[in-house]
């Protein structure tokens, strides 16, 4: 009688592990989709009882986007006539925010996740605030509705989702209504969704008081209380415009960075979103306490938003992830190219080549900091075992084609070229051909196998959005 697999036997022409470029890999996974060895195939044996599955190319760890609002990719199209930030968040995203009813928010995270995996992104961090209804009828209070149609779309497309539910109990502006909890009620409701979900190996939950503007003082020390109760870390949005200095100082009497620490949350579980406004005393302060940081490069461009200083940031001891944010401007979802666009930044602002690397070599072994970025960087700011193909980490992994032109020339595989090339030119939709989370196989040569592409396609191409 055959029984089932206990597990998977994967080889790859190529592998990246977290010891260097292995030819001829093998990695093998348990029945869960956690990985248990990496290595040369010659040197992993293979027991009859597990699946195996070859893949051509060169593996690498899947990307962690560690930051989306996945709904504001419906603004595509629209949003990009905004004078500022202020006129895009009044006059577009809280437009859009107040109109938009369930299915619309799950065509939007529908596009936004299957986008995702065809970029080469494994997991989302998708910090998430939509909680209440649409302004018609009246922003009704709909509890962990939204939370779960948003983690149930990202279990369709393959993708594994760490949902960051946002605390979001100031609401000053009318837009702000349809994101309105009191403090309370959304840390209860956290730990609900964290037990609803408790049994998706593919979903975990986190918090994350959105803002100074967005969070109460109380309701900011709520979600870093339960954080710590949690033992994960929790992101906030922290100077991302030059407004948000003026706010800070009006409601603390002090800087953004500086309000924090006044509020007692900065420790190694704060993760600040942006942070483009933060002095060198504050990256210092973060630096630290060993905080991270979730940024997101082509999002601030788009915004006109300004340029965080991350070479600093990596100097003083900030980890480092990258998100897409609210995929906007007409920007793709694309990890790699946020990665690209995270070290030229500083080379525009700096007037240098080669930042973010020597910065990040005065801590720590590195084999292309821009790459760990994208990948190991992600899952230690997302606290979760992802980025890394290694012992102990979920089996998420991308396959591309080494011989695809936005890849050439690399030398005959030389490690540092094909890293240089898959951040700097590597076209991610060409390039990317298989991609696996948890062991499963989400997408094959190109094609997403959980969901019908075409048909989110024609979903998305009738969708209408009026009079922003
Ligand atoms: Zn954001």
């Amino acid at each position: 009688m055959n029984s089932a697999p206990t597990g998977l036997y994967i080889t790859a022409d190529h592998l990246l592990s977290t010891s260097g470029l292995i030819h001829d890999a093998a990695m093998i996974a348990d029945g869960d989709g956690v990985i248990l060895a990496v290595g040369a195939a010659n040197t992993l044996p293979r027991s009859p009882d597990l699946e195996h599955r070859h893949y051509t190319g060169l593996m690498l760890p899947g990307a962690v986007n560690t930051h989306s609002h996945a709904f504001q990719i419906l603004l595509r199209g629209k949003s990009d006539a905004a004078r500022d930030f202020r006129d895009w968040v009044d006059n577009y995203m809280y437009a859009l925010a107040l109109s938009a009813d369930s299915e619309d928010l799950r065509l939007g995270a529908e596009l936004a996740f299957a986008e995702m995996l065809r970029n080469g992104i494994t997991t989302v961090g998708e910090f998430f605030y939509v909680h209440n209804g649409p302004a018609a009828p009246a922003c009704a209070d709909l509890g962990n509705e939204n939370a779960l149609l948003t983690v149930a779309a990202a279990r369709r497309c393959g993708l594994r989702i760490h949902l960051l539910r946002t605390v979001y109990d100031r609401a000053a502006r009318h837009g702000q209504q349809r994101f309105y909890e009191p403090a309370t009620t959304a840390v209860e409701r956290t730990r609900e969704l964290a037990l609803a979900t408790s049994d998706m190996a593919d979903v975990t939950v986190g918090i994350a008081p959105h803002s100074l503007h967005g969070a109460s003082a109380d309701g900011i020390q709520a979600a870093a209380e339960y954080a710590a109760e949690t033992g994960q870390p929790f992101q906030i949005h922290i100077a991302e415009e030059e407004h948000d200095l003026a706010f800070a100082r009006a409601e603390y009497g002090t800087t953004p960075g500086r309000a924090l620490e006044k509020l007692g949350v900065v420790s190694d579980r704060l993760v600040v979103v942006h942070g483009c406004w933060l002095d060198t005393e504050e990256i210092e302060m973060l630096g630290n306490a060993r905080a991270g940081c979730a940024y997101n490069p082509i999002s601030n461009m788009a915004l006109g938003d300004g340029i965080t200083d991350t070479e600093a940031m990596v100097r003083a001891g900030v980890t480092i992830g990258l998100g897409c944010d609210g995929p906007c401007a007409n920007h793709q979802v694309n990890l790699w190219q946020e990665a690209r666009f995270a070290e030229w930044l500083q080379r525009v602002d700096k007037r240098r080549m080669n930042v973010l690397g020597p910065a990040a070599a005065d801590h720590a072994e590195t084999v292309n900091y821009p790459f760990e970025m994208a990948t190991s960087n992600g899952g230690h700011v997302l606290g979760i075992p992802v980025g890394k193909l290694a012992p102990g980490y979920w089996a998420d992994a991308v396959v591309v084609d080494p011989h695809d032109l936005s890849l050439l020339p690399h030398h005959n595989l030389d490690p540092a070229a094909l890293l240089n090339n898959v951040v700097n030119s590597m076209a991610a939709r060409g390039a990317v051909r298989d991609v696996i989370v948890g062991g499963d196989e989400v997408m094959r040569d190109g094609r997403l196998t959980r969901i019908d592409e075409a048909e989110l396609a024609a979903r998305g191409a009738a969708w209408q959005f009026g009079e922003a």
